[in-house]
């Protein structure tokens, strides 16, 4: 976990004042990785005290258009939030429970950024979700339905 100082020169570098709420964004998205907006929203006002949801929102969108913080959203989910940018990785996410892990490339592996006949687009950014159910979930329930399999199940009369 980088210190405080560490976040001040991250913001200069980014061209943004440094603040106390920018700063308690960055911890808190650093501390809690994927977390959505609330986790980070009470992460922050368990250490500044009072602060606005507006306010976070309002920060987590200047971090983000900053990419010092990068948004992801998974289908059917609240956007989630992380520190870790740059690096291309991907997400595992569980339908059964939510969890949600991250993936690296195979190293140097840049297949991903080359999209079959990709028009001449200049990619810089690829999102891939991988969908499935952990392994606890699978322990629990092996060969089980996934949830949204079961809700389709239900729905069934
Ligand atoms: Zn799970
Ligand atoms: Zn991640």
């Amino acid at each position: 976990m980088p210190t405080p100082s560490r976040f001040s020169s991250v913001l200069r570098e980014a061209g943004l004042r440094v603040t106390r709420p920018r700063l308690a964004v960055l911890g808190a998205v650093h501390g809690h990785p994927h977390a959505d907006t609330d986790t980070i929203y009470s992460a922050v006002r368990s250490e500044l005290g009072e602060v606005s949801q507006q306010a976070v929102y309002d920060v987590l969108r200047a971090l983000t258009a900053a990419r010092l913080v990068r948004r992801f959203e998974p289908m059917g989910s609240a956007a989630r939030y992380e520190a870790r940018v740059g690096d291309h990785h991907h997400h595992l996410v569980c339908r059964t429970c939510g969890d949600i892990v991250d993936v690296d490339h195979a190293a140097g592996d840049t297949s991903c950024l080359t999209p079959a006949g990709g028009s001449g687009y200049e990619v810089d950014e690829t999102e891939v979700i991988f969908w499935g159910r952990c392994a606890p979930c699978v322990a629990e329930s092996p060969g089980r339905a996934t949830a949204d399999q079961r809700r389709l199940d239900r729905a069934d009369p």
